[in-house]
Formats: C-alpha cells, structure tokens, sequence
C-alpha cells in the first residue's frame, strides 16, 4: 500500500511497538532492582517437583525450582526472572541461595528416613563460566548437611553440556568425580545434535514437556521420542520425562523404556512440608 493512510498507520504501528518495547525494558530493570532486594532479604523461596518411578509411581527424586513472589509485580516466573538475574550478575547468588536451601531441605528428609530420594538441583550456565568454584561450592553445601553426593544431581542445559569453555569442561568432570549426578536438561530444544550426547558423559537425560505434548499426537515426534530413550538406555543414561500431564503420556513413555517421569499428573512443585506429606502416604 503507496497511499498516504497506509504510511500513516505504519508509523502509528512503529510507534506502539517501540512503547512496548520501552515497557518491557522498564519492567526488567524494575525486577532486577526488586530481585537484588530479595536475594538481600532472603525473600525467595525453593519448591519441589517430585520425580516418580515410571513403572511404580514411587517418588524417587524431586527436582528444585525457585519461586518468587514480590508485594508490586506478584508471582514472577523463573521463566523470567532467571534471564534477568544471568544478564545482571545475580545468578551467583542466586543459584548459592537454592542449592544451600536445597541441600538443607534433603538433609531433612534423609534425617526423617527417606534416605533413597535425591534432589536434582539448576545450574545455569553463568555460574560455571566464571572462575568461581563449582565443585567446591557444590561439595562443601552436600558436606554441611551430611548428604551422600550420589543423592544429588546437577541440572544444566546443552549450552553448558556443549561448552568450549575449559572452566565449565573442568567442572563437570570434577563434580562427577566427586560422585554427583549430571542431568542434561531440555535435550533437543535448542541447537543441538545427537553426536553430543555420544560424547559427553551425563548420567540423566530430561526430555522436554514439548516432546512429551506430542507423543500422542504427532508420530513423528513419538518415533524421536522413542530413539532418544532407547539411545539414552544403550548409553547407560537415566531418562526422565518432564512435563508429563495424562496417565496416557505416562504409560506410553513408560512402554517407551522411560524411567522416571515429573509433571502435573501426579504434581507440581511443593514447599518442603507437602513433599514429607506425600512421602510418608507411600507405602513401601
Ligand atoms: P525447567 O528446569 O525445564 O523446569 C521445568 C519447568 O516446567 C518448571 O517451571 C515446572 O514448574 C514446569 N512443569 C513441570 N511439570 C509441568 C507440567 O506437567 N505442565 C506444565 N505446563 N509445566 C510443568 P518453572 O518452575 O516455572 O521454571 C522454569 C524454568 O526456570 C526452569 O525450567 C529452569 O530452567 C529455570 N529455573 C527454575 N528454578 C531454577 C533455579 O533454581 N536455578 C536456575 N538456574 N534455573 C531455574
Ligand atoms: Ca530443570
Ligand atoms: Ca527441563
Ligand atoms: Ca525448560
């Protein structure tokens, strides 16, 4: 469209774009100064996903996820906040302030005498590329609380998996050596390739909610679904499945060979007092 009306409302257009734009910005300096208040007051908490066995719908695992309510903006979501926190230097103490609450948290229910479950806690990226000490951070918070580091699994996503860097490389390797779990977390949603996982050595691989929503629907995705999980177990890796919602999801990945399964079906993260609650109704 060449006529003068056309150009008009392209303008106008530009305009509301480069409004929202602005909002948004506004809004992430906004969280980031309040997270800086929250992370100085204690005010975040940590909630757990539990992980149930495929076949027996046991709790096995519980994977911990950070929540943070603020007076003005309310529940923010990870989703968000997390970025933020990587982008302005906050994910260090951040992910510190998860993983000492989390290990804290399992070192109360070892103590109660659920010795078997294991927490898997995030890393992002941030935190292992700088030279900051990841294995010690990581051995001296599982040594504070007297847990066996078999019981802990770290979680990161491929881009740490996949790095160049040499600190994250190092990291890895060292923190397996201590005896702790590598999760590889949202495998096959971002640029990655099958070879990677030949290569690097986790113990757990998560595949993604999004494969998982279409298992039943798309045969496609199901088919890849399928030859990750078998890879996965000829590999000698754990697979669990995130995301899952129906008792059919849940029954054909089991039937895929999947092992452990986390999502709405059974329950979405719970402050501690409500994991203990579903503990201690299993009868083992
Ligand atoms: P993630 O690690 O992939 O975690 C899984 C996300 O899926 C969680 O969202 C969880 O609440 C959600 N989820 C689980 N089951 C279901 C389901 O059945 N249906 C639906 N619709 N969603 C389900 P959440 O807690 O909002 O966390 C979002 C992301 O934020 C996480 O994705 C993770 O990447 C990041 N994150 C959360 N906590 C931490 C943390 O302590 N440290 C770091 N570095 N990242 C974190
Ligand atoms: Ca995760
Ligand atoms: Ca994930
Ligand atoms: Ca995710």
């Amino acid at each position: 469209k060449a006529n003068s009306s056309g150009e008009s409302s392209n303008e106008h257009a530009i305009g509301v774009h480069d409004q929202q734009l602005q909002q948004q910005y506004l809004r992430r300096l906004a969280l980031r100064d309040k997270l800086k208040l929250a992370l100085s007051a204690h005010a975040l908490t940590v909630n757990y996903q539990p992980i149930i066995c495929a076949k027996t719908q046991q709790i096995e695992k519980f994977e911990a996820l950070v929540r943070w309510h603020d007076d003005q903006f309310g529940f923010v979501s990870p989703a968000e906040f997390i970025p933020i926190a990587e982008e302005f230097g906050l994910i260090s103490k951040l992910g510190q302030f998860v993983l000492e609450r989390a290990c804290q948290d399992l070192g109360r229910l070892h103590q109660l005498g659920y010795e078997h479950i294991s927490f898997s806690i995030n890393r992002s990226i941030n935190e292992f590329r700088t030279d900051n000490d990841q294995v010690a951070l990581v051995t001296q918070a599982i040594a504070k609380y007297a847990i066996p580091a078999d019981k802990v699994v770290i979680e990161i996503t491929e881009s740490v998996a996949m790095s160049s860097n040499h600190y994250v490389n190092d990291a890895l390797a060292k923190l397996k050596d201590t005896g702790v779990k590598i999760a590889l977390d949202d495998f096959c949603t971002g640029f990655s390739s099958i070879s990677n996982l030949i290569e690097y050595p986790v113990d757990i691989l998560k595949i993604d909610k999004s494969f998982v929503d279409n298992i039943l629907i798309e045969r496609n995705q199901s088919l890849l679904t399928q030859t990750l999980i078998d890879l996965a177990g000829k590999l000698d890796m754990q697979v669990i499945a995130e995301g899952v919602e129906t008792i059919e999801q849940l029954n054909c990945l089991r039937d895929y060979g999947c092992n452990q399964i986390q999502g709405y079906y059974f329950s979405p993260a719970v402050p501690i007092d409500e994991c203990i609650a579903l503990l201690s109704k299993e009868t083992r």
